[in-house]
């Protein structure tokens, strides 16, 4: 590249991000930094100065540029883990205008999301009471008690939240927790928590269904201390709000600390340019073709402009917001619902606008080619003895089927592991999702003769057992470099002999017991095999890994055991580890030579 264009980049931004930043794709980004020796995926944070480089070696002369300041501390005041934030942490400078917070309710089953929700959409609805029709489009607006605006994202629960974090799409400003005040923190509430957490998405807590008469607020408080967030009544900063979603009580206050959380965050985004969203949801209407649901993050979108999400795409013929109420423009955190994609997108998939159909269309024959390359499958290759085959150069066709844990490594891994192909061998990824591995991957697996590689996931107890009937290869990795070193070798015919995991134990932990500062005894319930004293353990937690140990102390009744079988309690240590949680799970497991 000749013309040295100066890119402004934040201290720390999203690889995704990035991508979009400098007009090229995630994978090139992945690659450069896999050159500086970096592993991310594209929904892993970098800083400046590893982005500076990304964007030296691309040709660009990067500069570096403050954001706002509440943006960076909630970066900082975030745990470790990266997450994939709405576009605002890249908008900074000229043109910016406040945008409406994006809200998501989140809690356990019952405890009065779909009310609150409700009673928020019926109360404060905007853009007129349309005679009491109001659409359900996944999301609407409202507005809060000082007449500012905010968005609500309309499907109440995680899987949602998970699903558009999943992609890469965060489009979650403010969370509401729901706990209902006569049932306290129950088991889905502690997820949505760990989610939002994960998300480092700012949230407020309401204390729901305060009319009732068996209702226990203090025994609320109180657990919510236990998972961390400190009410502000205990002294702690976490917002807590007590109200009824039946009645209405107090729901005006919970809007108002809300907009106070969103407040500090600044959210400004450009209305002055191209629109780039998030698609909620979309269906086909048999009178009015296929209608999507989307979320403008920042950006204008206008009736008629070209857009593309991800395989889909298409002229938007007409547009209309949450109200029904027919629209032709569309600004920064609105919904809207929009008629003209070609087919349906799937939930969460980001959407861009495209100079016109042609454009739109030679991207999304680029992406489909990819896709259908990656399901076709061939066999002819000995499962059991494919890196064997292909040492003797019997085989041409390496399959394999990638399960992750988050979706953003997919594409990156794909194309790395695709890349290893050579003329003799030619590497595939005949199937790549995100989540433990499963039986009907195993069935896969067997079908298409393939490796199943699991990236960061454990494999469920009956793939297990169909892997070992079916002489099916499972390999665990946790570093995307291995897998890749791996397969180079394999195609190569070097590979050293092959250990296989073998899972001894499935240990779910029911009770945490601090015995000093630095440990935790973890009282279990052995679910399936025999725990060992001295195993080999991860400790799990939402399918993610987040400890690996050892099992350091085994006691069955207050005695020491050497082993545990199923069926009964335990309680356990593991080495350097005391961050237990009530549901974590803990795998045992040894690994056996299979070649
Ligand atoms: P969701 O599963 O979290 O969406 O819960 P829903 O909104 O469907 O509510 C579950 C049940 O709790 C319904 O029967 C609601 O009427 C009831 N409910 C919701 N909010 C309140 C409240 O503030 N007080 C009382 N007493 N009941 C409520």
């Amino acid at each position: 590249m000749t013309n040295q264009q100066v890119v402004r980049i934040p201290p720390a931004i999203i690889v995704g991000d990035l991508a979009e930043l400098l007009g090229v794709t995630a994978i090139d980004i992945i690659k450069e930094l896999m050159k500086n020796g970096v592993m991310a995926t594209i929904t892993q944070t970098i800083d400046f100065d590893t982005a500076a480089v990304v964007a030296a070696d691309l040709g660009f002369a990067p500069e570096e540029f403050e954001v706002a300041k509440a943006a960076a501390d909630l970066a900082e005041a975030s745990d470790e883990e990266a997450a994939p934030r709405s576009l605002r942490i890249v908008e900074e400078g000229e043109g910016l205008t406040l945008r409406p917070p994006v809200v998501t309710v989140l809690g356990h089953v019952d405890h009065g999301k779909t009310t609150l929700l409700d009673r928020i959409r019926k109360a404060n609805v905007a853009g007129g009471e349309a005679g009491g029709i109001t659409q359900h489009i996944g999301a609407y607006q409202a507005k809060g008690p000082d007449g500012r605006i905010m968005t609500f994202i309309d499907t109440p629960g995680h899987e949602a939240f998970s699903q558009m974090r999943a992609r890469g799409a965060m489009v979650t400003d403010v969370a509401i927790i729901v706990v209902a005040a006569d049932d306290g923190i129950m088991q889905q509430t502690r997820e949505a928590i760990a989610h939002v957490k994960a998300a480092r998405v700012p949230m407020v807590i309401a204390i729901n269904k305060m009319d009732a008469s068996n209702a226990n607020p203090d025994r609320v408080l109180q657990q919510l201390t236990e998972v961390g967030l400190v009410p502000e009544s205990y002294g702690g900063d976490q917002v807590v709000v007590q109200i009824s979603a039946l009645t209405g009580d107090n729901v005006d206050e919970l809007l108002e600390n809300v907009q106070l959380v969103a407040e500090l965050q600044d959210l400004r985004a450009n209305a002055d340019q191209d629109a780039v969203g998030v698609v909620l949801e979309a269906k086909t209407d048999r009178h009015r073709g296929i209608v999507t649901t989307a979320l403008v993050q920042t950006g204008t979108l206008r009736s008629g402009d070209t857009i593309l999400a991800g395989t889909a795409y298409g002229r938007v013929k007409a547009m209309s917001d949450a109200a029904g109420e027919r629209i032709t423009e569309a600004g920064p955190s609105t919904p809207v619902e929009i008629l003209g994609l070609n087919e349906v997108p799937p939930a969460g998939e980001r959407f861009v606008v495209r100079k016109d159909e042609k454009e739109a269309r030679a991207e999304a024959t680029i992406r489909q080619r990819a896709i259908d390359a990656g399901q076709e499958t061939r066999a002819g290759v000995t499962l059991d003895s494919l890196f064997g085959e292909i040492h003797k150069g019997n085989v041409t066709d390496f399959n394999l089927i990638l399960k992750t844990d988050v979706q953003g490594s997919i594409e990156p891994l794909v194309q790395s592991l695709e890349d290893q192909s050579v003329d003799e061998v030619n590497v595939r990824v005949i199937h790549a999702s995100v989540g433990s591995v499963t039986e009907s991957d195993v069935q896969l697996a067997v079908a298409a003769k393939a490796v199943v590689v699991a990236f960061n996931v454990p494999a469920e107890p009956g793939a297990r057992r169909l892997s070992d009937q079916e002489k099916i290869e499972i390999r665990d990795y946790r570093i995307i470099y291995d897998i890749i070193e791996d397969v180079q070798k394999a195609v190569k015919g070097l590979l050293e002999p092959i250990y296989n995991e073998v899972q001894d134990a499935t240990v779910e932990v029911r009770q945490i017991f601090r015995v000093s500062r630095r440990n935790a005894i973890a009282g279990s319930y052995v679910r399936e095999g025999t725990v060992t004293r001295g195993a080999r353990c991860r400790v799990m937690r939402n399918g993610a890994v987040i400890h690996e140990g050892i099992i350091e102390s085994l006691k069955r009744l207050n005695e020491d055991a050497r082993d545990v079988n199923a069926g009964l309690e335990c309680g356990i240590m593991i080495s350097n580890f005391d961050g237990f949680e009530e549901g974590d799970q803990i795998i045992t497991h040894h690994m056996e030579q299979v070649r």
